[in-house]
Parts: structure tokens; sequence; C-alpha cells
């Protein structure tokens, strides 16, 4: 359970402004998509939620608690790359263990998170193969696994399916939205794609050069969109 607050959230990189100044309040179990052109700072803010890159000023609150001195480790935020992130020399099991063996996590215990995260993903057959020998799209299963073994209070998805082709897209697509009704987890997900957008979220953050343009609902978005860029971005299929 965990609602997550942004206030005055912002990042430089040297003298390059990414984000001015964000404010965001994201409620517990809210599915929360973060749309917006290439380089406008989407991955950044992930980073700084998950605690990956620090922010320059501002203030992260999980459940009311300010977590920006908090390691990521310990914040109980886990993220899915795009890049699946995989380590190619391990299997999918000791891809999945791997992080939780390094918090000293009893055995037994690691071994019941992975059987759960392999039934629920549908890869509990692949346990035994390294990642090269997966399909894109049981790669991608596997690091979502590997997110929920960690048991975190929120899900950060950073254009998980890009990488994927359509059909499977759809696929995984539907299987993250039943991920989110299962578990029940706060979750920000990352996409370019209009129709995950539109399909997936409860709310929709369009985000223009670190800024925020506009939050809503997808209908609200799509039908009362507050200016032409967020008109562009969620009303015509790109
Ligand atoms: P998005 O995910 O929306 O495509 P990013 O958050 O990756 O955008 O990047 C936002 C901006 O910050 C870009 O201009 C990018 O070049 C810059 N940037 C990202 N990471 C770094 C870094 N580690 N050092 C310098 N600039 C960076
Ligand atoms: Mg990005």
């Amino acid at each position: 359970m965990a609602n997550l607050v942004l206030e005055n959230v912002n990042k430089s990189f040297g003298t390059l402004q990414v984000i001015p100044d964000i404010n965001l309040d994201i409620k517990d179990g809210e599915f929360v998509v973060f749309v917006g052109p290439s380089g406008c700072g989407k991955s950044t803010l992930l980073r700084m939620i998950a605690g990956l890159e620090e922010a320059t000023g501002g203030d992260i609150r999980i459940n009311g608690e300010s977590v920006i001195d908090t390691p990521a480790a310990d914040r109980g935020v886990a993220m899915v790359f795009q890049s699946y992130a995989l380590y190619p020399h391990m299997t999918v099991r000791q891809n999945l263990s791997f992080g939780l063996e390094n918090i000293r996590m009893p055995k037994d215990e690691i071994d019941r998170r992975v059987e759960a995260a392999g039934k629920l993903l549908q890869i509990d057959t692949l346990l035994d193969r390294r990642p090269r020998q997966l399909s894109g799209g049981q790669r991608q299963r596997v690091a979502i696994g590997r997110a929920i073994t960690r048991d975190p209070k929120i899900f950060l998805f950073d254009e998980p399916l890009s990488n994927l082709d359509a059909e499977l897209r759809v696929l995984m697509r539907v299987e993250i939205t039943k991920l989110h009704e299962r578990l029940g987890n706060t979750m920000i997900y990352v996409t370019h794609d209009q129709i995950e957008a539109m399909t997936m979220a409860d709310k929709i953050v369009v985000l223009r050069k670190g800024v925020i343009e506009q939050v809503g609902a997808p209908l609200d978005l799509y039908n009362r969109p507050h200016n032409t860029f967020v008109a562009g971005f969620i009303g015509s299929p790109r």
C-alpha cells in the first residue's frame, strides 16, 4: 500500500535543467501513465523515484515519509526497464533470486517468491534457461518477475514493451493490467504508445520539457485537452 508525493522535485545535469519543478500526488493503488516526447524527462523522473538518480531539489514522499535520503534498495520501489536488464550469464532462477540473496533473505523464502512469481507470469517452466534462450516477451516477463519477487510497494515501468512486436505488446499490455488488478500496487508506467496510455491508465500525466502539461483520466484528457500539445499527444494517433 503506497501513495507517492512529488513536491517541488527538480533535476539538473550540470547546467542542463531537465525538470524545473514537479508536483504530483499519486494515490495508493493507482495506475499512472507518463507520456511525453523523447527527452522530456520521463526516465529521469522514474529513476529519481526509484532512488537510482539523486534529485537536485524537492522532496519525494512514500506514505508520508521522505525517501530522498533513502537508498534505492530500501525504498520499496522496483523498476522494470525497456532493455530488461537481465544478467546474461545467469539462469532465469538466478536472475530472479540474485537481488534477494544480496539482502540475505532466507533461501526458502527466496524459493517461495521465485516459484510464485514464476507461476504468476507463466515462466515457471523456464527457470533453468538463460536470457539468450528466451523470446523478447519471455525476457520481459522475467524482468517483471524480478520486480515482483522484491515485493515492492510501488512498481515503475519504463517503456517495458517498446522492444516487442505489435502482437506481443497487446498481449503483455493485458497481462500487466491483470497484474495490477491482482496485486493492487501503485504503478507508474512510461510509454510512447497512445493506446497503452488510454487503455491502461487510471490517470495520465502529460509531460513536456520536464513540465506537467496536464493530469487527468484518459477520457478527460481526450475530451478536454488543455492545449494543442496535449491534444496532439492523446487525441490523435501517432
Ligand atoms: P525521456 O525518458 O523522457 O526520453 P530522459 O529522462 O531520459 O528523457 O532524459 C531527459 C533529458 O536529460 C535529456 O535531455 C537527456 O539527454 C538528459 N539526461 C538524462 N540522463 C542524463 C545524464 N546522466 N547526464 C546528462 N544528461 C542526462
Ligand atoms: Mg526514457
